[in-house]
């Protein structure tokens, strides 16, 4: 048993607030602890009690102990206020009720000291505040009473005004004895606390059910001296940039409530500041303020923000609490704490939450603006755009050469979208989820998106869309996206620009010296991969080579490779790619400066690049010089009942292997070019997707090796590159140690294994991943945060398996799964050598791995132990 557990076991529950007290947050909750800890710094705190967390329980179950030592603290005619002290400050709590103690006689003691004037609006104000807080009143009752309540005072008419009121409505004395409204304060407060409401509330917050609740009993300031008197916050961090700056709030002749008024109401002060929200000049505030808030900022580590009373010029603590910041404030913020010697800079990369970069590097709707959300989804991609409605490709790609801005709005996206949402400023699909294709490509190109806004109903050749309720907008109609929210907003509610300041990039530094596991980009083109330089990636991860195809010029010559009917017109189709992809592959080493590269061969089944409409059709026909009936018979002939399952990846390679011999010849030579030219030793990783069975693997090493042999004698230039399989099946999990004798690397597509392992297409699970989530099926949606059980066992196995094979296998994970901080978390402590997301994300993993890396050191072990 600590001492501390001893003396409240032994004691009444309630002990003094003193700087030798020491009371621990999990007893006395986390305002008591902090008090003791404002007083043992040296800094004013009015004189108080806290009630033990266990008291507390004590006095909601078994009722008011009669023996409590309680009457003392009212002896002497002072005003209280109690104040709810719950264990962890984000579960909120109940209000405060100020001036306990006051009474008849009170009044008359307080008119002497302040006037007669103030001391009956104060009594006027607690018999209101008593009325509605404690007797459960409706404020309504008080409204004509307290309409005549200026600043100015009051009159003893209009006490006697507010003491009718309350008792005619309920129907007894108003009380006297300040123990008495103690004791009805403390219970009101209780049952406030026990109430559905609350208990719901703070759960969604992350409470237990048993949360506990301490209660703090502490002397009134009541600033009303002669000089400055009032109360407020202040906190000298701007909670906009994180920069040093007083911002807050202040109310003259306010006791003690110093939070009520909304955050809005504080405004930077300083800079010859107009308005200053601390009055006039404001300079007796911060004169007051500023030397006590040093104190605290070095006392717990930390910026804080203080609640506080000035009375005549003095000023007294009543809390201090983390101050308010944006994400990119508590950057700068942390930073600064680093700079000025008052935290570790461990500990300032362990205090940011890594989705929050997010928020800092992408533009975000305005938190103040007001908004009308007609439709909310899957937060697919990051960030907000507004732009006009667009209901097809083509439209965007029309709108954007207009330079105007559009958002996509589709029922699913398809291949064939990609040039328009490279054109959109956001994308928004009706179906879809987490890793559906408008998820992962807007998500590659940075563009915010939402997937899955059932809500909505989508008519793309009307072009409208229909919302809940049956409004309806048409092509042309304004609304932004949310993707970090994943909402839809009617109208344009005004953005919040990114901005990367200095302290980001040091802040990125110091993540990168902590992580022990690599971070790689999914890129594609070239503009991802500079994304991903520019952003800082040891590597890219994963090149989806189809999206290479999709270009216009290239898929016609794609489709007249699906469509040929011999060798020969495969071939003819084969050479025109080549240089294609060759070109495409010079222009990623170029800009990846020798750092690795891992192309995947081509993957998706063959009729993603076939043509869908009619017209389609018919223009292929014509290009083709084939009737448009041999055309269609031919689609017809190429349909696959599941293609997902179908003849796709490296089935794809074993049957047509042409292709897998084209892209690495183009793969090769591109190494061949761009090593000659920069003198840096290119060597490709080529990674051959959805193996189930290692035979696949040896059929294209060796003809991958036969390409490679060809270049190099051609080339007279030598050249390495190591082979790899993407595991996507739990076939290759299970067989990981076999495939690993042919495979120099393994890289997980944890996409197709989420969907594999649970059975469940990654296109349609958004129908019903909210109801699963919220009723509590899944913890969370597994394409987005990797299923630790399932999935990660099946990792754990496979890396297991592998690695008895050849012990330095590397190994990485290039589902969307490398993006999500805790996703990124489990890698490093399985020993994963990397992990690759979209670009825009790897700062998230850059710090979720530096954060594995500070909690888990073993995981570095774990991985470079094994070549040791
Ligand atoms: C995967 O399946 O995890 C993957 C990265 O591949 P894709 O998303 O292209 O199927
Ligand atoms: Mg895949």
């Amino acid at each position: 048993m600590t001492r501390e557990r001893a003396a409240l076991a032994a004691g009444s529950g309630i002990r003094k607030i003193s700087a030798e007290a020491e009371l621990s947050a999990e007893f006395y909750g986390a305002r008591a602890s902090t008090l003791c800890k404002l007083m043992a710094a040296g800094l004013p705190v009015p004189a108080g009690h806290a009630l033990a967390v266990r008291a507390v329980r004590e006095i909601a179950t078994t009722g008011f102990p009669e023996d409590r030592p309680l009457s003392s603290l009212f002896s002497d005619g002072t005003l209280f206020s109690i104040r709810s002290s719950p264990v962890s400050r984000s579960w909120g709590g109940p209000e405060t009720i100020l001036n306990i103690g006051m009474n008849a006689e009170a009044r008359a003691r307080l008119a002497e000291r302040v006037g007669a004037k103030q001391a009956d609006a104060l009594y006027c104000r607690f018999i209101r505040d008593y009325a509605v807080q404690v007797a459960r009143l409706d404020v309504e009752d008080f409204e004509a009473a307290s309409a005549r309540l200026g600043n100015g005072g009051a009159t003893p008419e209009m006490v006697d005004e507010f003491l009718d009121t309350y008792e005619r409505q309920v129907e007894d004395a108003f009380p006297q004895d300040p123990e008495v409204q103690f004791r009805e304060g403390l219970h009101s407060m209780i049952l406030a606390w026990e109430g559905t409401s609350a208990r719901i509330l703070r759960e969604a917050r992350g409470a237990p059910p048993d949360a506990g609740l301490g209660l703090i009993l502490q002397e009134m300031v009541l600033c009303r001296g002669p000089g400055s008197g009032g109360s407020g916050y202040v906190q000298y961090a701007s909670p906009i940039s994180g920069e040093d700056a007083a911002w807050g709030n202040f109310q003259p002749h306010a006791e003690g409530r110093p939070g009520r008024k909304p955050k809005e109401n504080g405004r930077v002060l300083g800079n010859g500041s107009a308005a200053s929200p601390f009055g006039t000049d404001g300079s007796d505030v911060l004169a007051a303020t500023r030397e006590h808030a040093d104190v605290a900022r070095r006392a717990f580590g930390e910026e804080m923000r203080l609640d506080f009373v000035l009375d005549d010029g003095s000023v007294w603590l009543l809390d201090a609490k983390p101050a308010e910041r944006s994400a990119r404030a508590a950057i700068t913020i942390a930073a600064r704490l680093v700079r000025d010697g008052l935290a570790s800079r461990e500990e300032a990369l362990l205090s940011i939450d890594p989705l929050s970069l997010n928020e800092v590097m992408l533009s975000q709707v305005d938190p103040r603006a007001e908004l009308d959300v007609f439709a909310t989804g899957f937060a697919a991609s990051p960030g907000a755009a507004t732009g006009r409605i667009v209901f097809s490709a083509m439209a965007a790609q029309a709108m954007k050469s207009r330079e105007e801005d559009c958002i996509l709005l589709r029922v699913e996206t398809s291949p064939e979208d990609i040039r328009g949402m490279h054109s959109a400023s956001a994308i928004l699909t009706e179906k879809g989820g987490m890793t559906s294709h408008a998820a992962v490509v807007a998500r590659g190109l940075g563009v915010p998106c939402v997937t899955g806004a059932r809500e909505i109903s989508v008519d793309a050749k009307a072009r409208t869309v229909t919302l809940p309720g049956g409004r309806v907008l048409n092509e042309g109609d304004t609304i932004t996206v949310d993707g970090t929210g994943g909402r839809v907003v009617s109208g344009a509610p005004g953005l919040v620009e990114p901005e990367l300041d200095g302290f980001f990039g040091e802040f990125m530094r110091w993540a990168d010296e902590a992580r022990t596991m690599g971070v790689r980009a999914n890129a594609d083109t070239l503009t991802e991969a500079r994304v991903a330089m520019e952003l800082g990636v040891d590597g890219i991860g994963l090149v989806r080579t189809e999206h290479m195809f999709f270009e216009p010029g290239r898929l016609t010559v794609m489709r007249e490779l699906i469509f040929a009917e011999s060798g020969a017109g495969r071939q003819a189709a084969l050479n025109l790619l080549l240089p294609m992809q060759r070109g495409d592959f010079v222009e990623l080493f170029r800009v990846m400066a020798g750092l690795p590269v891992c192309i995947r061969l081509l993957d998706p089944p063959l009729h993603e690049f076939l043509p869908r409409s009619r017209q389609a059709v018919q223009r292929l026909a014509e290009a083709m010089a084939l009737p448009v009936s041999s055309l269609s018979a031919r689609i017809e002939e190429l349909s696959e009942f599941n293609p997902m399952l179908g003849l796709r990846g490296v089935r794809l390679g074993i049957t047509v292997p042409e292709i897998y011999d084209m892209q690495a010849r183009a793969i090769f030579e591109a190494a061949v070019i761009v090593a000659r030219e920069a003198g840096v030793a290119v060597e490709p990783e080529i990674m051959v997707p959805l193996v189930s069975e290692n035979r696949e693997v040896e059929i294209v090493k060796s003809r991958v090796d036969a390409v490679a042999a060809a270049v190099r004698v051609e080339t007279g230039f030598s050249f390495e590159y190591s082979l790899g399989v993407m595991v996507e099946t739990p076939r290759a999990v299970l067989r990981a140690h076999d495939i690993s004798r042919v495979a120099e690397f393994l890289s997980f597509g944890t996409n197709d294994l989420t969907q594999m392992t649970y059975g469940l297409s990654r296109d349609d699970a958004g129908r019903f991943m909210r109801d699963y989530v919220n009723l509590g099926v899944f913890r969370e949606d597994p394409f987005q945060s990797l299923d630790a059980e399932g999935v990660g066992e099946l990792l754990l196995l496979a890396i297991e398996r592998g690695r008895r094979q050849r012990e330095n296998l590397l190994l990485g994970l290039c589902g969307e799964h490398g993006g999500d901080p805790e996703s990124v978390g489990f890698c490093h402590s399985a020993g994963f050598d990397y992990v690759s997301c979209s670009p825009y994300r790897t700062p998230v993993a850059r710090l979720a791995a530096a954060q594995q890396a500070l909690r888990d050191p073993d995981g570095a072990r774990r991985r470079d132990g094994r070549a040791g």
